[in-house]
């Protein structure tokens, strides 16, 4: 007899973005020159006070579990970051850090969802989500956007989406795949919709809030909104922002009984998020932002780089991002002009033909267009765009 697996595992896929990593990784051991364009993770290394920071956390013996919600020297440096950053005031029991934002998102999920309850999820978006619900019993419902709606979702869509079974919300700005960033004016359209319908909890994913260009600042929704602030779950880490993602600290915001739960999730699960890197997130937040300013001007002149030649592929048709580190074109022509029946098929050719790798669209809920992360060097885009030029021609 075989053995089974849970019933779930018939509603929830691995991850696309993380198999993509592993991808690469194969073919670099196999000798292949490949490039990857895959990974939503940043080139950079830590700067080194962070680095600092944890190894003398290493030898003060700072090696034992903590809080299952984080340290109070991290809630404290995550306290001072919402209030100077998103003029946002959340009480201690208001905060949790988790193992990075994927666990945050996790034990929300998990938290507020009983089975059957809808999670709206803007498509495109990042391909967790929902697999994150289905995980919790939830019921993923999309909302369509694409190139020509700048990849926002409108609020007559939200209105038209929300049942009485909706109990969440994902609001990912500056967005994975597509670098598109809501205006506090979009966000305050938005939180109108929400404003009427408080059984939805509202996973605001900032974890791309510093790697930012767009003409409008960066707004939070809870800062849009204040009256909106007991129906969100402001959600950020230290991943992308500080090139750590390796450490693994995530955090959150949000009405003390929605973190309460998600505290009680994490307890049963992980206990505390590492101890050192809790240390290094703390030195993080706490230090000289400079590292993030620079990192991001080169994610800029690289966006900046790669859309113009994205653009300038056949069949390929990109919109600039205002953040991120993804440009997603539409690449609909260029499958007619192939023959292609699929993003997919396009994302096989080019990595076996071009030695490229990318995600393709379809795992983000829009087939037709192609992920392609710009955290490598403007050296690494350039010869990739040559391949595909030669592939595609
Ligand atoms: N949200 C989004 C939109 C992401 O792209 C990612 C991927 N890293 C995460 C959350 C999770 O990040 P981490 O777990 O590394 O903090
Ligand atoms: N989130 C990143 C990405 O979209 C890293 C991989 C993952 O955690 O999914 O590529």
């Amino acid at each position: 007899m075989s053995l089974t697996v849970s019933e779930r595992m018939g509603r929830v896929m691995p991850s696309a973005t993380s198999a993509v990593l592993g991808l690469a990784a194969r073919l670099r051991e196999e000798g292949k020159d490949v490039i990857s364009l895959g990974a939503g993770e940043p080139d950079f290394d830590t700067p080194d006070h962070i680095k600092e920071a944890a190894i003398r956390a290493i030898h003060d013996g700072q090696t034992k579990y903590t809080a299952i919600d984080g340290t109070t020297t991290l809630k404290q440096a995550i306290q001072r970051k919402f209030e100077r950053e998103n003029s946002l005031n959340y009480g201690l029991n208001e905060i949790l850090v988790s193992v990075g934002a994927k666990h945050t998102l996790f034990n929300l999920c998990m938290g507020v969802l009983s089975a059957g309850d809808e999670a709206i999820i803007p498509a495109p978006s990042w391909v967790s989500y929902p697999d994150m619900v289905r995980v919790a019993d939830g019921v993923p419902v999309s909302i369509d956007t694409g190139i020509d709606s700048d990849f926002k979702i409108q609020p007559q869509q939200l209105e038209g989406a929300i049942t009485k079974r909706t109990r969440l919300l994902f609001l990912n700005s500056p967005s994975n795949p597509t670098g598109s960033c809501y205006t506090r004016k979009e966000l305050e359209a938005i939180g109108e919709v929400l404003l009427r319908h408080p059984q939805v909890v509202v996973a605001a994913d900032d974890i791309y809030e510093h790697i930012h260009w767009g003409a409008d600042p960066f707004c939070s929704l809870a800062t849009a909104v204040p009256e909106l602030k007991n129906q969100v779950v402001t959600i950020n880490g230290v991943s992308k922002c500080y090139a750590m993602t390796g450490w693994r600290i995530g955090y959150a915001g949000g009405p003390a009984e929605v973190i309460k739960a998600m505290k009680t999730i994490q307890s049963q699960c992980t206990s505390n998020p590492c101890s050192i890197s809790q240390v290094a997130a703390t030195a993080a937040l706490d230090g000289d932002q400079t590292c993030v300013r620079e990192m991001n001007k080169a994610y800029k002149s690289r966006s900046d780089y790669i859309v113009d030649a994205l653009n300038g592929i056949p069949g390929f048709e990109c919109r600039r991002g205002e953040g991120a580190f993804y440009a997603y074109p539409r690449v609909t022509q260029a499958l007619t002009a192939k023959g292609l029946k699929n993003d997919v098929e396009l994302v096989e050719l080019l990595l076996n033909e071009a030695i490229v790798v990318m995600v393709p669209g379809s795992p983000f809920g829009t087939p037709g267009y192609v992920r392609i992360s710009f955290a490598c060097s403007i050296d690494e885009l350039k010869e990739a765009v040559k391949r595909i030029r030669k592939v595609l021609a």
